[in-house]
């Protein structure tokens, strides 16, 4: 059985774009409106030879159990559990926002493992928000370009430990 990689992280941080680049095939939308991946995407992902599934996440705005939105956050948090790392996207243009600080206050309480990408951060673009990410409280965020691929042999060293 694969080793379990997921991707989580607020809307519109690239999550989805990350998922296509590690699938190698167009599975999960990519979409500028927030949250537009409704339902949990799973595949089997290659890096630089790392054979591992990887599931795209949607949703953690609410954790009301009776929205929709609270039911997509609930699958969010089974697949984070179920899985060996989970690698927590942040938008490093953006930088940390309140709902960054949410999420990753939930994936501090909990026992999986976390990676921060701090994506989006092609080219010098983002160096702040890389910055900002180490508040977070996890180990050194890794920059990431989920868009250009950039950072994905420092992925592959911050995977390898955990699968
Ligand atoms: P999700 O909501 O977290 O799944 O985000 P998506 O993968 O749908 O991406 C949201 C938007 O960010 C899209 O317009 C993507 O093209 C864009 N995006 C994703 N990754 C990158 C990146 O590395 N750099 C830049 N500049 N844009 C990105
Ligand atoms: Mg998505």
């Amino acid at each position: 059985k694969l080793p379990t990689v997921a991707i989580v992280g607020r809307p519109n941080v690239g999550k989805s774009t990350l998922f296509n680049r590690l699938v190698g095939k167009k599975l999960a939308l990519v979409d500028d409106r927030p949250g537009v991946t409704r339902d949990r995407r799973e595949g089997d992902a290659t890096l630089i030879g790392l054979e591992f599934r990887v599931i795209d996440t949607a949703g953690f705005e609410t954790d009301d159990p009776q929205t929709l939105p609270g039911r997509m956050r609930a699958q969010t948090e089974a697949a984070v559990i179920q899985a060996d790392v989970a690698l927590f996207l942040i938008d490093s243009r953006a930088g940390v926002t309140p709902l960054d600080e949410e999420i990753a206050q939930w994936l501090r309480n909990g026992d999986t493992p976390v990676i921060v990408l701090a994506n989006k951060a092609e080219g010098r673009a983002g160096e702040s928000g890389v910055i900002e990410a180490f508040a977070l409280g996890f180990a050194e965020p890794v920059p990431f370009s989920a868009e250009h691929g950039e950072g994905l042999a420092d992925l592959f060293d911050a995977l390898l430990p955990h699968i």
